[in-house]
C-alpha cells in the first residue's frame, strides 16, 4: 500500500450525524457530504503563472473541540500538516481498534467521518494526540520528543486505543507503549448512554501529556517520589489540555467572546473534561484549573496537590493576559494576544520542567527555573512578580516580595517594571520543607488511570528513571525473584 493510495472509507455507523466538509477548491459543488457522496470535481481554472506547491502534504481531521457535551463549541475540521497513513498511523503514533482499524482516508485524502462513528473516534483521538505532540515539539525547538522507550535508535510508536474497554478512566502505560481510553455508562443512566473518554479533547490531551512527560522526565512517574513530583505529572496533563485548547485560534476566540476576555470568568477552558466530570457528578468537569487551593489544604493527595500547581499556572496566565491585553490593546486583537501569551507561558513551563531535577522535583524547583528563564529571555519584570506572587499565595514558596498589593487588590497590573518592592528576585525557597506534599507517601487514589498503574508503583524507581522499555516481568520482578529463591532451595 502506498501513501498516495486514496481508499474509500465506507460509512458504517447507523446513528451517525451528517457533516458537511468544504472541498479544497471552491466551486458550485464545493460542499461534500460525508459519508459516501461523490466528491465534487474541482473546476478547472487556467493558471498561466505556476502555483507554488506546498513542500509537504497533510490531511484534514474532524475533531471535537472539547467533548460532545460542550455543544456551543461542537466539532471542527483541523489540518494535520504531516503524512498520515491509513490507521491513522504515522511515524510516532498508531491507532488500534479491533474490527475498525486501519481506518482508511476518504477520497479527498482526509480522515473525516460522521460524529458518533468508531472511525470518527479513531481520527479524533489520533489528531488530538498528534496536536499535543506537535505543540511541545515546537517548544522543543522543532526537535522530536522521545517516548520513554525511544533509546539507542528505538523508534517504536505509541499505540492509541480509543475504545480500549469498559471503565470510567484512561491511562498511559510505558509497558504497553500505549494510551488506552475506556468507555462507561454513568450510574443511574440507561445502558444506551455511553461516555467515551476518547471523545474528550481534554482527556486525550491529558493522557498524551503523561506520555510526553515520561519521555522527558522518566524519573517523575515513580510513586516513590515526593507527592509534589506526582503532582507535577498530573498537572502537566491538565496544563497540556489547557495550552492545547489555547493553541487553537477558534477556541481562543470563543473564550475571549464568552468571558469578555476575563480568564477568571467560568468557562470551558478552566473546566477540564466536562462530559466525563459531569458523568461522575462533578458539574465543573473533572477538576477546576481556576481554583484557590493552597498546599496546606491538600495533604498528600496527589490529585489535589496537582490542582495547586495547575491553579498557580492558570493564575499566572490570567495575570499575564491582563497585562498584555492592556499593553497591546491598540495594536492587536485580544484573541491573538491570548494565543501568543499562552504559548509563551507554555514554553516557559515546558523549559522549566525540562531543566528541573531528574527525580524528586518539587514545585519550587520549577518555579525557580521559570523565574530564571523568564529573566534570561528578557520578559518584563512584572512577569516574575506574577510568578512569585502566585506561587507564594498558594503556600508553595516564601513571599520574596510583599504580597500586600496583591492581597489588597492594589497591584499595578499594567506596569511592566512592577516588582512590589523594587527587587526582581529569581530565587525563592519552599515555604514549608516539612509539608506532607514533600515528605509523605503519595496518595494516588483520586488520580487518573496513569498514576494508578502498577508499573509506576512497584518497578524500581532507578529503572524507571533510566528510560527504556518495560516488560511485564519488570512489574513482577519482586515476586519472580522470591520464587526463584524458593525454587532453588
Ligand atoms: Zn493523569
Amino acid at each position: 500500500m502506498t501513501i498516495h493510495q486514496q481508499d474509500f472509507q465506507e460509512g458504517r455507523s447507523t446513528r451517525a450525524m451528517p457533516i458537511e466538509v468544504p472541498a479544497q477548491r471552491p466551486g458550485p459543488m464545493s460542499r461534500v457530504a460525508v459519508p459516501g457522496a461523490a466528491p465534487a470535481a474541482p473546476r478547472a481554472v487556467p493558471r498561466p503563472v505556476p502555483v507554488p506547491a506546498p513542500a509537504r502534504t497533510g490531511h484534514r481531521f474532524m475533531i471535537y473541540k472539547q467533548d460532545p457535551s460542550v455543544t456551543e463549541l461542537g466539532a471542527r475540521l483541523t489540518f494535520v500538516p504531516t503524512v498520515v497513513l491509513n490507521g491513522p498511523t504515522d511515524a510516532r503514533v498508531r491507532t488500534e481498534m479491533q474490527g475498525v482499524t486501519p481506518v482508511a482516508r476518504n477520497v479527498n485524502g482526509d480522515f473525516v467521518f460522521p460524529m458518533g462513528s468508531p472511525q470518527f473516534d479513531c481520527a479524533h483521538t489520533f489528531a488530538v494526540v498528534r496536536q499535543a505532540m506537535a505543540m511541545y515539539e515546537r517548544h522543543n525547538g522543532g526537535n522530536p520528543i522521545p517516548f520513554a522507550w525511544n533509546v539507542g535508535g528505538n523508534t517504536d510508536r505509541i499505540s492509541v486505543f480509543p475504545h480500549a474497554g469498559v471503565g470510567a478512566n484512561a491511562f498511559y502505560s510505558r509497558t504497553a507503549k500505549a494510551l488506552k481510553f475506556l468507555f462507561f455508562t454513568p450510574e443511574g443512566q440507561p445502558p444506551t448512554t455511553v461516555v467515551h473518554t476518547c471523545r474528550s479533547f481534554d482527556i486525550v490531551a491529558h493522557e498524551m501529556g503523561h506520555a510526553l512527560l515520561d519521555g522527558l522526565k522518566p524519573g517523575w512517574l515513580s510513586a516513590a517520589g515526593p507527592p509534589q513530583t506526582g503532582g507535577l505529572h498530573e498537572s502537566f496533563g491538565d496544563l497540556t489540555a489547557i495550552f492545547l485548547a489555547l493553541a487553537q485560534p477558534d477556541q481562543a476566540e470563543a473564550l475571549i467572546a464568552l468571558t469578555k476576555a476575563n480568564l477568571h470568568d467560568k468557562s470551558f477552558l478552566a473546566d477540564v473534561a466536562e462530559e466525563f466530570g459531569r458523568a461522575l457528578g462533578m458539574p465543573s468537569g473533572l477538576r477546576n484549573a481556576d481554583n484557590d487551593l493552597k498546599l496546606s489544604q491538600v495533604g498528600n493527595e496527589v490529585h489535589a496537590i496537582s490542582q495547586v500547581f495547575t491553579g498557580a499556572i492558570y493564575d499566572v496566565l490570567a495575570d499575564m493576559c491582563m497585562f498584555e491585553m492592556a499593553r497591546q490593546r491598540r495594536t492587536k486583537d485580544p484573541a491573538l494576544v491570548l494565543i501568543e501569551t499562552a504559548s509563551a507561558l507554555c514554553r516557559l513551563v515546558f523549559d522549566a520542567i525540562v531543566a528541573s531535577p531528574a527525580t524528586g522535583a518539587r514545585y519550587v524547583d520549577v518555579a525557580n527555573k521559570m523565574l530564571q528563564m523568564s529573566s534570561g529571555r528578557g520578559d518584563p519584570a512584572i512577569y516574575r512578580t506574577f510568578i512569585r506572587n502566585r506561587f507564594a499565595v498558594r503556600e508553595i514558596t516564601t513571599a520574596a516580595t510583599p504580597l500586600t498589593d496583591l492581597m489588597s487588590g492594589q497591584m499595578k497590573m499594567t506596569e511592566a517594571d512592577y516588582t512590589g518592592d523594587g527587587q526582581d528576585i529569581t530565587e525563592v525557597e519552599a515555604l514549608d520543607g516539612l509539608s506532607a506534599s514533600l515528605r509523605a507517601e503519595q496518595d494516588r487514589s483520586r488520580c487518573c488511570g496513569t498514576m494508578q498503574m502498577p508499573e509506576y508503583q512497584v518497578v524500581d524507581p532507578e529503572k524507571l528513571a533510566k528510560r527504556g522499555s518495560l516488560e511485564d516481568d519488570d512489574i513482577l520482578r519482586e515476586d519472580l525473584d522470591e520464587l526463584r529463591r524458593a525454587f532453588s532451595k
